[in-house]
């Protein structure tokens, strides 16, 4: 069973609670998938049981289309936020990581198309790796972060929260408006550019600055 981490070693009391992640942060993602720009974030969520660590191999769902990679910088909550302001938020992250929001894009388009929720595409069992979180006993710079994908050793990804349309402190403040977010909780920020298909025996590298994190999976 999914267990928070942090990567220093130690362990967190923090139970892993629900996932909620934000569509089209980045523009330069919405115009490749051919999506409009929203006004206000987008969220939905995804349950506990779609945690899996990272480094477990990806088991990609039989028979339900391509499933897509969408890599995302992700905050582990600490402290219970309930209608914040972004200046309330910082103290309230007890860690920074990395996930893959994993997407069914064929069911998810056909879902969109037909006005359904999205879950069927978003949330499933293993749908959402997450990284070891690197525990925040400092404050860093939230816009100027930046992380990186590598599928089979190629660039394929480089997100930079100056790039967000909603920012890490102000995104988890929106959130915290319409679900209160719990110790335990993960918010994903959104994929930049570079989403692709997932096949058998491809191999994810992903990074977190230069050298605050590095994860690998495979897809099994
Ligand atoms: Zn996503």
């Amino acid at each position: 069973m999914y267990r928070h981490q942090f990567t220093c070693g130690t362990e967190t009391a923090l139970l892993p609670g629900k996932i909620v992640c934000v569509g089209r942060n980045y523009a330069a993602h919405a115009e490749e998938l051919h999506n409009p720009l929203p006004e206000a974030p987008l969220l939905f969520i995804k349950p506990t049981t779609a945690a899996v660590p990272m480094s477990d191999p990806i088991h990609l769902p039989a028979g339900r289309g391509g499933c897509h990679f969408e890599g995302e910088l992700a905050l582990l909550i600490g402290e219970k936020l309930t209608g914040a302001n972004a200046a309330d938020v910082p103290p309230a992250i007890a860690g920074l990581g990395l996930a893959l929001d994993l997407t069914l894009r064929e069911l998810q388009s056909q879902l969109k198309k037909d006005g359904h929720p999205w879950e069927k595409a978003k949330a499933f069992d293993g749908a959402c790796p997450l990284s070891p979180f690197v525990k925040l006993d400092w404050l860093p710079d939230w816009d100027q972060l930046t992380y990186t994908l590598w599928l089979n050793r190629e660039l394929r990804q480089r997100g930079k929260t100056a790039h967000m349309l909603t920012p890490i402190l102000d995104l988890a403040a929106y959130i915290s408006t319409y679900f209160t977010l719990l110790p335990g909780d993960v918010v994903l920020t959104g994929t930049p550019a570079g989403v692709g298909e997932l096949l058998r025996g491809d191999k994810i590298v992903m990074q977190l600055e230069d050298d605050w994190l590095r994860v690998e999976t495979q897809v099994a």
